[in-house]
């Protein structure tokens, strides 16, 4: 599999798994998170012999479907990791994922990865009513949380981006892009250089404490890290699928660009419950994503948000976020079992996966840091019930009915309470 949008070719597939063997750690997953957390590992221990199984090919996972925004946003409000982490547990976590987005680009210069990343910050725009109380309420709680947003009105905003509609904005310097397929190509490809041994194609069937059981063989290793975020397309009990759409247009011309304004590098997303977000890549095209959003309707935000735009070919795709049932990332690690997890961060990854990988990095490696005292370590999520696809389903529902409302100045207050109880996005 290979980036529908990005120009980067397509990975070849490893050799699977010959047979039984050993490793210090196995990572299962080699996605963001599983990479990251090799990565980490090698840092802090580069003698460590680590073995990354993954059931399709190394590089290939989720982020693939991603348009490259790189940003500390959780798509957990502040106010839920408040109510599960405390407010100095909340702080903390806004402060690292913070310092996360800068560590991915400390890494990749480091590591010599070009995968296009540029600090260009992010513009939010509100198009309605609502949407600017929530604007509000990110600019003046989020400096209780030590996020920096600066209020802008509508001729500050258009400094950014020309977009028609819009009511109100807000600027942060602390959101970064990248092209994910030439991040993931990378790091798979640093990884190999230090060593790092990846059985591909090599589905496992059961992670016990000690060994992971493949198709292909079994591993035998003290300390195991589950980072495998597509599993919620495939039943895991604590997460459930959320449907992520993508749309990417061809490349544009010089005019629209100077109609629309918005430089390479910088994100714009609003605050829509089903939240657009959108960049300028490289080669000029637009990209933008959506969570449990239609085709039609990403098609209908990319005209009204870029009017430019209209008119021009563009593809669009679909993928799967995995989300928690409290609508949390939880990184977890199992002493006794020598077992542990990354987190899902329902469709925001590249700096939160960072953050884990670094985290989980430590607690393997018996590193008691502040990373390892961040609030998300912990038990891990509520299991999901049976009935995961319809409460997603239903949430969604509630969030197009809610924006559309707002889009008519109207308080979806039933709408609003479902999305409440059922935080997938
Ligand atoms: C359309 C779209 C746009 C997005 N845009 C952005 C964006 O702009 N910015 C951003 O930060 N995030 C974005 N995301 C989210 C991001 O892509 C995902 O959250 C991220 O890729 C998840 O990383 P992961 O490592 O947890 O899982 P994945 O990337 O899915 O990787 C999991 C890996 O594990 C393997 N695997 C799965 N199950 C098993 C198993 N049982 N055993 C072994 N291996 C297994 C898979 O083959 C894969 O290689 C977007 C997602 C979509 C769908």
């Amino acid at each position: 599999m290979t980036s529908v949008w990005s120009p980067s070719p397509s990975p070849r597939p490893g050799e699977p798994l010959d047979g039984d063997t050993t490793a210090d750690v196995v990572v299962v997953g080699a996605g963001l998170s599983g990479l990251w957390t090799a990565y980490y590992l090698l840092e802090a221990d580069a003698a460590l012999d680590v073995l990354v199984v993954d059931a399709g090919v190394a590089g290939t996972g989720a982020a693939l479907d991603g348009v490259g925004a790189c940003t500390p946003d959780l798509r957990a409000p502040v106010d839920r990791l408040v109510a599960a982490y405390g407010d100095d547990g909340a702080r903390d976590l806004r402060a690292a994922l913070r310092d996360a987005v800068v560590e991915v680009g400390g890494v990749l210069g480091l590591e010599e990865v070009e995968c296009g990343f540029r600090f260009g910050g992010e513009v939010r725009v509100a198009r309605n009513a609502a949407q600017v109380e929530r604007l509000t309420t990110l600019v003046d709680e989020g400096r209780a949380w030590g996020d920096e947003w600066r209020l802008l009105d509508p001729a500050e905003v258009a400094e950014h981006v020309a977009s028609p509609g819009v009511l109100a904005g807000a600027w942060t310097a602390d959101s970064a892009v990248l092209d994910p397929a030439r991040l993931l190509a990378g790091l798979v490809g640093v990884l190999r250089g230090r060593g790092v041994r990846f059985a591909e194609q090599t589905a496992p069937v059961r992670v016990s404490p000690r060994a992971v059981v493949t198709d292909r063989g079994i591993v035998r290793a003290p300390r195991i890290v589950v980072a495998a975020e597509t599993d919620a397309a495939a039943g895991s009990p604590s997460l459930a699928a959320v449907p992520t759409l993508g749309l990417a247009t061809d490349a544009l011309d010089a005019a629209a660009w100077d109609r629309i304004g918005l430089a390479p590098g910088v994100l714009v997303a609003d605050l829509a419950h089903l939240a657009v977000c959108a960049r300028r890549t490289d080669d000029d095209r637009l990209v933008l994503t959506a969570t449990g959003t239609r085709p039609d309707t990403l098609r209908a935000a990319l005209v009204a948000m870029f009017p430019p735009a209209a008119g021009t070919r563009e593809l669009t795709w679909s993928g799967t976020n995995g989300v928690t049932r409290d609508g949390l990332p939880h990184v977890t690690f199992d002493e006794a079992s020598g077992i542990g997890s990354v987190p899902s961060f329902g469709g925001a990854e590249i700096a939160a996966a960072n953050l884990a990988g670094r985290t989980i990095a430590d607690l393997v490696t018996g590193d008691r840091s502040d990373l390892t005292r961040l609030a998300w370590v912990g038990p891990g999520a509520p299991a999901w019930g049976r009935s995961a696809p319809a409460q997603v389903a239903l949430a969604l529902r509630a969030a197009a009915w809610a924006d559309s409302a707002e889009s008519l100045d109207r308080t979806p207050r039933t709408a609003r309470q479902v999305l409440e109880r059922f935080p997938v996005v």
